[in-house]
């Protein structure tokens, strides 16, 4: 028999720094005064009676909400601790048609249904790239507060938990079906740091973003990431018109020596951004690179929010350990070139949410981290390919003008264009045209040729 204590509060010991990796006295990492809950043969049997497995999932953002709704639907315990239930995450709020299919999402809050992309080079040669779009394909353009809050009350509708607060640590279990201690504040009034309250679970899914703590917990390592920079940018009505359907991307050293800059639509305003690996000082001069190449079209506007954020650029070392799993931005599930990471956060949530649903044979039996690395497999087998592909580009056509150069001249061509949103738009490899792919293969060879002697004209010149 085993004692599994719930939601707790007041008398608790505050242990700072991570707790040894195996304490000689466990119970000194629980508080006493808890409301216990009686459960039989966790520890020596993997069948549960009496409860449900406990699943604590950390973070509300896509990768959060989505988890927590399929572990709430699968029988699971759910919790969500969300330390901001207003959370305007810094994003530029671009996600693929297949993501409002798949995650069945409400049209109205899509801001912007974009059909028109324009891909602009560092000599400012702009390409129309949406030409290829049929009539009911669009990207869509959203708000972050809008979506996160919508994923995370559907999840609550599902039967989840949602607290708000802030988790700060957590305590691994002594033993193989042991629960695994989580330390929260919990904010119940205005401002404040809010009580300290622990709760144990069987399970923890660390949805928290770049800055991952619970990534930080189980040593899931480090990665490397680019900083992102972002104005919310209101301009008069008769400009907004232009982005009515439209987004922009800019590339060129002036806007980021490995990114690109961005303007995307939003309800009433724009957002204007860029990012870098690189040059993390220096974001500040690329961001006034970016505004000044789209100056005429943002004339007259003003900046209503600034934000900033890390953006991973791969996934963590470690991403499963024990009975916790990372998914979205705190597993490194970003892609490169587009620097898209909601649709894989949302994905990444679900497959791992499923994974415990089945491992735990809908929430009647205690996982262990086999079930688990299941998600991961998963994951790796339906996307490992597109990350890498996305990482080759951007080495390929981000590291110099004239590389972009042959980059936009490139997605000119129809094919391209229509292979690019397909795979965007539907997160599926599409077979091609061989014809057209061998054509596309020399006219790429072309593009590159053209660019590497542009490259060695321009350091003649420089020399
Ligand atoms: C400037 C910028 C522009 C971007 N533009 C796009 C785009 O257009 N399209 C696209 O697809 N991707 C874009 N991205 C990437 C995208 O924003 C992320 O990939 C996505 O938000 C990842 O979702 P997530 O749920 O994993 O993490 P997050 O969205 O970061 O959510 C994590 C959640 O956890 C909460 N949290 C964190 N720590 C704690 C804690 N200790 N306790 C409790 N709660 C906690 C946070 O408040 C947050 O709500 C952009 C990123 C940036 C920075």
């Amino acid at each position: 028999m085993a004692t599994v204590p719930i939601f707790s509060s007041g008398g608790l010991k505050t242990f700072v720094g991570n707790p040894p990796e195996n304490p000689t006295s466990p119970s000194i990492y629980r508080p006493l005064s808890y409301r216990r809950l009686r459960i039989s043969a966790a520890k020596t049997s993997p069948k549960l009676t009496g409860r449900n497995l406990r699943v604590v999932v950390v973070g509300g953002g896509p990768a959060g909400g989505s988890a927590a709704e399929v572990l709430a639907k699968g029988g699971i315990e759910t919790y969500v601790i969300e330390r901001k239930l207003d959370n305007c995450k810094p994003c530029g709020g671009a996600i693929p048609l297949c993501m409002v299919e798949e995650f069945d999402l409400p049209l109205d809050i899509i801001d912007r249904r974009v059909t028109k992309m324009k891909m602009i080079s560092p000599s400012n040669v702009a390409v129309d790239i949406g030409r290829t779009l049929k009539p009911d394909e669009y990207i869509g353009m959203l708000r972050r507060e809008v979506l996160d809050a919508y994923l995370r009350e559907r999840a609550a509708g599902a039967g989840a938990t949602v607290i708000n607060g802030l988790f700060t640590k957590m305590d691994l279990p002594v033993d193989a079906n042991a629960p695994y201690t989580i330390h929260y504040n919990e904010f119940t009034g205005v401002g404040g740091v809010g009580e300290k309250r622990t709760m144990e679970v069987d399970a923890v899914i660390g949805a928290d973003g770049a800055n991952s703590r619970v990534a930080k917990s189980i040593g899931a390592g480090d990665y490397d990431y680019a900083i992102a920079f972002q104005e919310r940018i209101r301009i008069p009505e008769d400009k907004m018109v232009y982005y009515e359907d439209l987004a922009e991307m800019y590339v060129g050293d002036d806007v980021s020596p490995d990114f690109y800059g961005w303007v995307f639509p939003k309800c009433d305003h724009v957002a204007v951004g860029t990012g870098t690996v690189t040059h993390k000082g220096e974001i500040k001069k690329f961001q006034s690179a970016t505004r000044l190449r789209a100056k005429d079209k943002i004339l007259g506007g003003k900046i209503i929010r600034v934000e900033a954020h890390p953006i991973p650029e791969h996934p963590r070392p470690k991403r499963v350990a024990g009975r916790v799993a990372l998914v979205g931005d705190a597993a490194g599930y970003v892609t490169k070139c587009s620097g898209e990471g909601i649709y894989f956060a949302a994905k990444s949530g679900r497959m791992c949410a499923e994974a415990l649903v089945e491992g735990s044979e809908m929430g009647k039996r205690m996982v262990e981290e086999g079930d688990l690395r299941k998600y991961l497999e998963k994951w790796d087998k339906q996307y490992w390919s597109t990350y890498k592909v996305l990482d080759i580009l951007q080495k390929v056509f981000y590291r110099s003008n004239p590389a972009r150069e042959a980059f936009v001249e490139m997605c000119a061509d129809e094919y391209v264009q229509k292979m690019t949103f397909d795979s965007y738009l539907y997160k599926r490899v599409v077979p091609g045209n061989p014809l057209e792919d061998l054509k596309l293969a020399i006219n790429t060879i072309g593009s590159l040729v053209r660019a590497n002697a542009l490259r060695k004209e321009m350091n003649k010149i420089s020399v």
